[in-house]
């Protein structure tokens, strides 16, 4: 646990349990720990395929806890609850989740029944968010937020109007000044009154990666004058007091709560000034950045970690808040915020297999040196390396090595070196790297995923995920390796992982499976992952905790998409090529028999759409296997 410090950032749902193995914690460790899951046995279940009513899934495969969502949205809402009674504060909290975080209908309706007591909302940037939004809300608090952001035409504000004529509580947010106009138009058309808020581009601006979108030139939100010129025409329409709402977004992961406090008492002042220039404003939305600690420092130099908790966080928003609207003597609006990292990144682990290990210089060793093999010049350099050699100096042999290699190289593209002679020399290469202790001793693990599918981020925008074996840790690894997936892209890899390594301590691969988790993705991973080389995504499974000695229930269970359907995406017709390569199995194959087996192994291969298996039986299997 200590090597991948699994406490730092696993803590409190995740932890290595007695067997070495991964031990999920669904309700957080303060609750009782025989009811700890062993994600080995998860994974285990999930693949066997005698199991889960026989669908036998493969990996990579996305375990969710429901559990933890809900421990999630819990945790947020008491630590803003205790940090408004503990201060005095006259309004309340009421989060909404951005739904671009993670689009999976099971989380957000997760999201929206968990939240229902405390009028927990979602947010949506786009057309198709707003419809799951509305939908996923008629079943929710009616109190609760759906904040319409993002850019928006004439048929996002309709769509946005008519949730409003839902009795959802929406309220659009202007991010262009055009929108207002569009607005204005709409609404009368309709006949719809709005809620209506507007994003504001702060000067507080963080400086991580995650911060591009603050500051005055970010891309999103009105400028002062713009917002000036918005209140104008509100007034001027006759409606002014539609303006409720204030938003801004400073940036996700913001490294610390004094960073916060600034751009917070920021949008507060524009709040007031709102209030002053006659607006009914209610709510304060302050976007979303809680930031994770995804290597578990505690640090606010990098942008994998945060130096703040969710109780700091919440203190640091509401102090920042009463404070300027107190100096100002405005009622304390209601607190709204946009968190989705900070909501959803806990509750999914992302399993995968090793299927594989090779020398990252090539691998097997190095082809026995004949002299033989080598030219009349090369010779010479063979003979002035050996002096180096006996002379004990290692460094100049080095150099002296890879010249003669490029040398080589260069003699075999002319054609003047053969490739045995090729071999030779890149043979004596690696001898000497050896020898000197330059030899490359990081391995290569071929993990069965594609990390432009699974783990975007890590291509995209080097971002750093825990990621570590499930299992074994009780055993010292003995092997530093880089992760590669099997697309076929050199960029499908990872070579960086928390504490600034470039390796990843892993145990011998010893002929059984080899599992390895990828932790705190749950948001961004999923939704921006597209399926790069035609991989096609995860299978996914949920598991809640229940009584009996599994401690565990899978309650659904849906398998990666099939190679069928990833070619539908890119415009294909599955169904005619497999009718096309059927025929062709029947003209090229004389044996009946063989061109029916080839037929129906092609029609596997192409498969059927993923399908959901009914709840109830996989609660039975698992209370039979109990
Ligand atoms: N709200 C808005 C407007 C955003 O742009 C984002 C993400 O960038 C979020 C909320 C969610 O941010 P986070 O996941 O950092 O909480």
């Amino acid at each position: 646990a200590a090597l991948y410090n699994v406490d730092g950032w696993g803590g409190p749902y995740f932890a290595v349990n007695t067997a070495g193995n991964i031990s999920v914690r669904p309700h957080g460790s303060d609750t009782l720990s025989h009811q700890e899951i062993d994600l080995l046995k998860i994974v285990k279940k999930a693949s066997d395929p005698k199991s889960l009513g026989g669908l036998g899934l493969q990996l990579p495969l996305i375990v969710r806890f429901p559990d933890v969502l809900k421990n999630r949205l819990d945790s947020l809402q008491s630590a803003f609850d205790y940090a408004i009674q503990s201060g005095g504060y006259e309004s309340h909290y009421q989060g909404v989740y951005p739904v671009k975080c993670n689009q999976d209908r099971f989380v957000v309706e997760d999201i929206v029944k968990f939240g229902s007591s405390f009028r927990f909302g979602l947010e949506a940037g786009s057309k198709p968010e707003l419809l799951l939004a509305m939908s996923c809300l008629c079943k929710g608090n009616p109190d609760a937020l759906l904040i319409c952001n993002g850019f928006k035409d004439a048929e996002y504000i309709s769509l946005a109007l008519v949730a409003n004529k839902l009795a959802l509580n929406t309220v659009i947010v202007l991010e262009q000044e055009e929108e207002v106009d569009l607005i204005v138009e709409l609404s009368k058309k309709l006949c719809i009154k709005p809620v209506i808020g507007l994003r504001a581009k702060l000067r507080t601006k963080h400086s991580g990666h995650f911060g591009g979108t603050s500051g005055e030139k970010g891309k999103f939100g009105l400028t002062t004058a713009q917002i000036l010129r918005v209140v104008k025409k509100l007034a001027h329409a006759g409606m002014l007091d539609c303006l409720q709402l204030l938003h801004f977004h400073i940036g996700s992961q913001i490294p610390s709560t004094a960073l916060l406090a600034d751009g917070v008492g920021e949008a507060a002042q524009i709040y007031c000034e709102l209030v002053r220039l006659g607006a009914n404003m209610r709510v304060i939305d302050i976007g979303g950045g809680l930031g994770i600690d995804y290597d578990g420092s505690k640090s606010c130099d990098s942008d994998i970690s945060v130096e703040y908790g969710l109780e700091e966080y919440a203190a640091a928003v509401v102090h920042a808040v009463q404070c300027v609207c107190d100096r100002r003597s405005v009622k304390h609006p209601v607190i709204c915020s946009e968190s989705g990292r900070a909501i959803v990144s806990h509750h999914s682990v992302l399993i995968f297999e090793a299927v594989g290990t090779s020398s990252t210089n090539g691998g097997g060793a190095p082809p026995a040196l004949s002299a033989h093999y080598l030219a009349e010049e090369l010779s010479e350099d063979y003979g002035y390396l050996s002096e180096l050699a006996f002379r004990g100096d290692y460094e100049t042999c080095l150099v002296y090595t890879e010249e003669m290699k490029e040398r080589c190289v260069e003699q075999f593209k002319q054609g003047t070196v053969c490739m045995e002679q090729l071999a030779a020399v890149e043979g004596l290469c690696e001898l000497v790297r050896k020898a000197v202790g330059a030899a490359e001793s990081v391995r290569r693990y071929h993990v069965n995923l594609s990390i432009f599918t699974s783990v975007p981020d890590a291509w995209g925008i080097d971002q750093v995920f825990p990621i570590i074996p499930i299992h074994r840790l009780e055993e010292k690894p003995s092997v530093r390796g880089i992760l590669s997936d099997l697309t076929c892209d050199s960029d499908g890899k990872i070579d960086k992982f928390i504490n600034g390594e470039s390796s990843l301590a892993l145990h011998e691969m010893e002929g059984g499976s080899y599992y390895l988790g990828m932790f705190l993705g749950g948001a961004y991973e999923e939704a921006l992952g597209g399926v790069h080389n035609l991989f096609g995504g995860p299978s996914v499974i949920r598991v809640s905790q229940s009584d009996g000695p599994h401690s565990f229930a899978v309650t659904r269970a849906v398998p990666g998409p099939s190679c069928g359907d990833v070619l539908r995406v890119m415009q294909h017709q599955p169904e005619l090529m497999f009718e096309t390569l059927k025929h062709r199995a029947q003209e090229y194959v004389s044996h009946d028999n063989a061109a029916a087996v080839l037929a129906a192994g092609l029609a596997r291969t192409f498969d059927r759409m993923p399908y959901l298996l009914p709840l109830s039986s996989f609660v039975a299997d698992d209370v039979a296997a109990a």
